[in-house]
């Protein structure tokens, strides 16, 4: 379930499209992400809108720890997701298995705002992109 109402809106993952055109079928089961780089859209626009269940069930099952959901609702709780921008892919394509997107993705706390910089991996299970890791880098 979503935190927010923002089905009318401009959907958070600045795509310019309507959320109910863009991130929202893909969160809710609707349609899956056709792209890594869609996946990567919708999971920045999950933890926008503190969709928890959707950001555990497109993590690689090998990378979940059992503390996520937890954990998870934590970060979702004290960090305001305010930007993302794509920086570049690499393959992630509907006839690819593999794929990485590289983001910055601006946030505010309480007491601070900063942006997080990532490459991410994904990978393709069974017709279904998960993010599997990536690279970090958070600046405040
Ligand atoms: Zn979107």
């Amino acid at each position: 379930m979503l935190q927010q109402d923002v089905t009318h809106k401009e959907c958070p993952c600045g795509s310019q499209k309507p959320f109910d055109y863009c991130c929202k079928p893909i969160i809710e089961g609707q349609k899956p992400a056709p792209t890594a780089e869609a996946l990567m859209r919708s999971r920045y626009t999950a933890f926008a809108l503190g969709a928890i269940d959707y950001l555990v069930d497109t993590t690689a099952p090998e990378k979940r720890g059992k503390d996520d959901a937890e954990l998870l609702a934590d970060q979702v709780k004290y960090t305001n997701w305010v930007g993302l921008t794509i920086l570049s892919t690499e393959q992630g394509q509907p006839s690819d298995q593999t794929g990485s997107v590289e983001f910055e993705a601006h946030f505010e706390t309480e007491d601070q705002r900063g942006v997080l910089h990532e490459k991410s991996n994904f990978r393709k299970d069974e017709g279904f992109w998960v993010y599997v890791d990536g690279d970090v880098e958070v600046r405040t």
